[in-house]
């Protein structure tokens, strides 16, 4: 008798398990030999024109052209105060900047290049960072040959994950991050119903790999989410006079 039950429920699971896939095969994949029944062709795709690596694409917003801090305030409110100079913008005294204007999920790219001159270690050499949304750290450091925690060197999310390899360039020499971030997703509530998740590439190399961020960045214990919408792109100022130029975004 119980095996007789048992036989009927594994039975009954295995039908319902081969509806569940017959539901999530589209009828045109078991129903058509014509090639055509699996051509999509609406939406078209935008068209976006490009150039080069690292130039904008045509639907970027350029946040930094080398000219001026317009598109930039201090993170309190207020002026950008960092110094721009030969088409470079550089962290100077009077704290962290951020966009005047609000992201969500996004593309971005930016440079940046650590002191020439190399000061102090670990954590104190070449620190600034890229708080997307404001709130989750891509960490900016000097880690060419400089060692610190691993979730805090250069191309980690801070104190979250540490980067797959060390991509970093000797200080003074330009670098890059382009990153994909989608947004975390809270309901009306507040409630997390998506984390953050991203990846991001140091000079070319896949350093982040659509890791799932725990919540916005903290520099004492654990991360944590707190609702928010859409928010700035952040610049640290860590102290350290680390400079950044060709910074856009692209909304996704
Ligand atoms: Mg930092």
């Amino acid at each position: 008798m119980r095996t007789n039950t048992t036989r009927i429920a594994t039975a009954i699971a295995l039908i319902a398990s081969l509806q569940t896939l017959q539901a999530q095969t589209p009828a045109w994949t078991r129903d058509s030999q014509d090639p055509k029944a699996t051509e999509v062709w609406e939406p078209v795709p935008a068209k976006v024109t490009t150039t080069t690596y690292g130039v904008a694409p045509s639907d970027a917003i350029v946040l930094f052209d080398g000219k001026d801090l317009s598109q930039w305030q201090g993170e309190a409110g207020g002026d950008a105060k960092w110094e721009v100079k030969d088409g470079v913008m550089t962290v100077a005294k009077g704290g962290g900047i951020k966009t005047k204007q609000s992201f969500g999920s996004c593309q971005i790219h930016i440079e940046w290049r650590s002191p020439a001159v190399v000061e102090s270690e670990g954590q104190g050499r070449g620190n600034s960072g890229i708080f997307i949304m404001g709130q989750y750290e891509l960490q900016v450091l000097d880690s060419y040959e400089s060692r610190t925690y691993s979730n805090g060197q250069a191309g980690s999310f801070y104190k979250q994950h540490a980067p797959l390899v060390n991509a970093t360039k000797k200080p003074g020499e330009w670098q890059t991050y382009d990153i994909i971030f989608n947004a975390p997703v809270f309901d009306e509530k507040g409630k997390l119903q998506r984390p953050a998740t991203a990846t991001v590439f140091h000079n070319g190399v896949l350093v982040q790999n659509n890791v799932t961020l725990l919540g916005g960045t903290q520099y004492k214990g654990l991360p944590v989410y707190v609702a928010h919408g859409k928010m700035p792109l952040g610049l640290q100022d860590h102290g350290n006079p680390v400079s950044y130029r060709n910074i856009w975004i692209r909304e996704l």
